[in-house]
């Protein structure tokens, strides 16, 4: 079936691969939990020969998100560090990599305690500065990864910019787009080789799978990817597959509520007298709200905020009573993260500090709650938190 660019994104959502099963018509895509396919000729085999290498259910998100990505081939994994690892392995031992300081935790672990083991070398720099990235590239630099906005800080690294950058030495250009999705921003169109996805948060939206997705444009790197894919075998289960199906079908609307209300939320935390700092792309304050602008169609659903010397860090989770205090974000429940426990803890707390993510850093993932109950809860819950001095 094929995808129709003319509509929308919000169409497309629903009128894609996954409109109906070709073979009943069903509305539902029909979860196939074969693992073999009886093959009737000895020289030919057919489509499906072994559910690793592809799985009816699997394919149909997989060429889903190609087509919401506007890329040509997708690819499912067990989760998003799955995903990331398995790109990861398009490179060699003895090539370089470039990452944003401030990467996510789990990348970080994967690249300084498993990739330097193999010989693949990085260097962490403020992707915000161009130059800072200019400066770290070698001879040997063959792929410039980007996570955009970034965790915990939301930082915004130019694509475009970095995706030329990238060309110019003949590496690679990989985004994590786990906060946007490509509902908000398409990296591909911006240059990137690669759309990397932790499909737990906001594809999927209701914390209820963890999966991993990766997106190219390019023949042959599709055709590597899906060797690697196929190679390591950390492929997504044909349950999950059909979950991550069923919630891509509601992200346009999901994400608009939730946009919506983190911008009203940032506003209400930066004016507060008991928040230090507040974190969101969406402000005009924030340094990288230009290019933002620029690249993505809104600043996304998430948020960070350091609180005031004055309130107590534990006391205020205490009181909380409304968003889930737990590692993730993107769900239909609002989220609240301590980064330096969650995110993060794979980081040791100089690299930490080094990089601004503090100890009265919190990260804010809102969801479909009403907004103005959010804000309450937050405002009572820091007033309630303040530390008596003697
Ligand atoms: N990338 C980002 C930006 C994330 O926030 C996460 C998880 O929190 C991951 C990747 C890893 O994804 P997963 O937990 O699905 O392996």
């Amino acid at each position: 079936m094929s995808d129709s660019l003319d509509y929308t994104f919000q169409t497309r959502l629903l009128h894609n691969s996954n409109k109906y099963d070709p073979a009943t018509g069903a509305v539902s895509v029909p979860i196939q939990h074969a693992s073999t396919f009886h093959q009737s000729d000895v020289d030919h085999f057919g489509k499906y020969d072994y559910a690793r290498s592809l799985n009816p259910t699997r394919e149909v998100l997989e060429e889903t998100i190609a087509q919401l990505e506007e890329g040509t081939r997708g690819f499912a994994f067990s989760s998003g560090m799955a995903a990331i690892s398995t790109a990861f392995l398009l490179l060699s031992q003895g090539d370089h990599a470039i990452l944003p300081d401030d990467v996510y935790g789990g990348t970080f672990r994967m690249v300084t305690e498993v990739l330097s083991r193999f010989g693949i070398d990085h260097t962490f720099v403020d992707m915000t500065d161009i130059n800072a990235v200019r400066q770290a590239i070698r001879p040997n630099t063959k792929l410039i990864y980007i996570e955009t906005p970034s965790n915990p800080l939301l930082k915004v690294a130019d694509i475009r910019a970095l995706s030329s950058l990238a060309k110019n030495i003949g590496a690679f250009t990989f985004v994590d787009n786990t906060f946007l999705t490509p509902a908000l921003q398409k990296p591909l169109s911006l240059g990137a080789d690669v759309v990397l996805h932790s499909a737990t948060k906001f594809l999927s939206g209701h914390s209820d799978v963890v999966a991993g997705l990766a997106v190219t444009n390019d023949e042959e790197l599709g055709n590597r990817l899906g060797f690697l894919q196929n190679s390591f075998g950390a492929i997504l289960g044909v349950q999950d597959a059909w979950l991550i199906l069923r919630g891509l079908k509601t992200l346009h609307v999901r994400l608009e509520q939730s946009v919506k209300s983190a911008k009203q939320i940032a506003n209400f935390l930066q004016e507060h007298s008991l928040i230090k700092h507040v974190y969101y792309p969406g402000l005009s304050s924030h340094p990288g709200y230009e290019i933002q602008s620029s690249q993505a169609n809104s600043p996304g659903a998430v948020l960070s905020f350091e609180l005031g010397n004055e309130v107590d860090l534990r006391s205020f989770l205490e009181q909380l009573q409304l968003p889930v205090f737990a590692v993730s974000l993107g769900a239909v429940e609002s989220i609240l993260s301590y980064p330096a426990k969650m995110s993060h803890a794979a980081m040791p707390k100089h690299e930490r500090e080094k990089r601004g993510i503090s100890d009265s850093l919190l990260r804010l993932s809102v969801g479909l709650e009403n907004p103005e109950d959010l804000m309450k809860d937050l405002d009572k819950a820091l007033f309630a938190s303040k530390k008596v001095f003697a």
